[in-house]
């Protein structure tokens, strides 16, 4: 099968979060399964071309914008067999600093952005079609991609093809006035509560849901979840009229680039059977956040965005108490200031305890990961999550809230069958975490045989995107016998 995908970002060329981390993975997956894939994504100004290879050369194109022709340039590179990415490049919009955004807030042309990469994707679609390989398949990644389907819809590739869609954040929708239609060539026959209309605003994303033939979202929990008023977004309604074309699929991880047994990243290096390394670990994890090197002490960890999401406001009323018993505690992360300063004075008034460091920093993560004992994610919400699956790979027993792909993953510990791989509390509340991380450390600290042993037995479960990427095939599959019997 051949697939055209959109999307905003890509890892390793660029990556703010879980997107990037999908589109790294899941379409290398679909290739070793036998597809093909051309991915395509803006070129930022941030990617180095010069390092990954990408040719400085590239084909013209242009799209109708605002009643303008813009013109830009598409350069195409072949990641690995079967994955082409098309990098697209316009200088006035993909030129600076930022994918979606600077210090002062969202790019105010990200409507305009964002609809040259959708038409330029159908330039794509064309050039393909002309080298005789045309996509069996369009497979859209978030709002920014959520204009694809649309034109699709309306035969602008010259020929047809079914789209799916997938849903990686619900909250992000790409809301613009009702006079961005006619600047992206759309009628006003698009504003409409069944197409792109969404509370009186236009909705990208809702464009790309309404005309893909199925619908996907990154955890069976989320996908049971965006049709609830708590997690819709507005679009609960919208979704569960097409709750039958709505699928869950759990994302995948590079287990090659979060593999314990081999990570170049971190101190010492270990597997199951041979778990020194992680002791080691431990102590090199404290000796980094000036913490005393002991290794009896509970280290709990958190690496993650500093927002709402990710249940900041449960941890913070919690540490100062926790923080009174003998457990250390990391943080790695950035985000909202009074988050990052909250944080800091915490770690300024328990030296011994508590180290922050206020950073984005891959190599920091993967120690982290490495070198905890329990690792905290008691998000609000949390459509996949990543974390939770890298601390099961690393050892690293997860304390998570029961939502979305959180819920998926982690199945609490039942205390006489010795099933299930970490603590999980339902209610977003202080009291749920507090019981939560209560039960993690009496265990650590009342039966570390049994941890020893768990955690090796946890640390082998299979998170690799091959089984996603089989879904993601009969995803595809689906929308297609879906789309002929229309
Ligand atoms: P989200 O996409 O909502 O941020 P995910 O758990 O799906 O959450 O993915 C987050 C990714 O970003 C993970 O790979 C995580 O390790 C990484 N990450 C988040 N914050 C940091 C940080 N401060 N430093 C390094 N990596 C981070």
């Amino acid at each position: 099968m051949r697939v055209l995908m959109t999307a905003a970002e890509m890892a390793p060329l660029a990556k703010t979060g879980g997107l990037g981390d999908v589109l790294g993975g899941l379409p290398s997956a679909l290739a070793a399964l036998g597809h093909e894939v051309t991915v395509v994504m803006p070129f930022y100004r941030s990617i180095n071309a010069h390092r990954w290879g990408i040719p400085l050369q590239g084909d013209w194109t242009d799209a109708w914008i605002g009643g303008a022709h813009v013109f830009g340039g598409i350069h195409t590179w072949e990641k690995e067999p079967g994955v082409e990415v098309c990098l697209v490049a316009q200088d006035e919009f993909f030129g600076r600093d930022g994918i979606y955004g600077d210090s002062h807030g969202p790019f105010g042309d990200n409507d305009r952005r964002f609809a040259f990469l959708a038409q330029v994707t159908l330039e794509v679609a064309r050039r393909m079609a002309r080298q005789g390989r045309p996509p069996d398949i369009f497979h859209g990644h978030d709002w920014h991609a959520g204009l694809v389907p649309v034109y699709l819809a309306e035969g602008r590739a010259g020929f047809s093809i079914p789209s799916v869609f997938s849903i990686h954040n619900i909250q992000y929708q790409g809301r613009f006035g009702r006079e961005i239609l006619p600047v992206v060539g759309l009628s006003d026959h698009y504003y409409h509560p069944d197409r792109l209309e969404l509370w009186g605003t236009v909705s990208f994303l809702k464009g790309g849901l309404a005309y893909s033939r199925m619908i996907s979202t990154v955890s069976k929990g989320y996908a049971r979840e965006i049709l609830t008023y708590e997690f819709g977004e507005g679009l609960a309604d919208f979704l569960w009229a097409r709750r039958h074309d709505l699928v869950g699929i759990r994302n995948g991880i590079d287990v090659m680039t979060w593999n314990p047994a081999t990570d170049p990243l971190i101190a010492a290096r270990y597997r199951p059977g041979a778990m020194q390394g992680k002791d080691y670990c431990k102590f090199a994890l404290q000796q980094e956040f000036d913490l005393p090197p002991r290794q009896d002490v509970p280290l709990l960890a958190m690496v993650t965005r500093l927002t709402e999401q990710k249940g900041l406001d449960l941890v913070l009323p919690l540490l100062p108490e926790l923080l009174k018993q003998d457990v250390q505690v990391v943080v790695l992360g950035t985000g909202e200031t009074r988050y990052e300063q909250a944080l800091e004075q915490l770690a300024w008034t328990h030296p011994t305890r508590m180290g922050v460091r206020i950073a984005f920093n891959e190599t920091l993560a993967h120690r982290v990961e490495a070198g905890a004992d329990i690792f905290l994610m008691p998000s609000r919400f949390e459509p996949c999550g990543l974390n939770q699956m890298y601390s099961l790979r690393y050892a690293t027993i997860p304390v998570v809230r029961a939502v979305g792909g959180l819920d998926d993953v982690v199945q609490d510990l039942d205390p006489d069958t010795g099933d299930g791989n970490g603590f999980k509390f339902l209610h977003y509340d202080v009291q749920g975490l507090r019981w939560a991380v209560d039960r993690a450390l009496t265990l650590y600290r009342r039966n570390r045989p049994f941890w020893y042993r768990w955690r090796e037995q946890v640390m082998q479960e299979d998170f690799s995107w091959e089984r996603s990427a089989a879904e993601y095939v009969d995803l595809y599959q689906e929308a297609i016998a879906r789309s002929r019997t229309i």
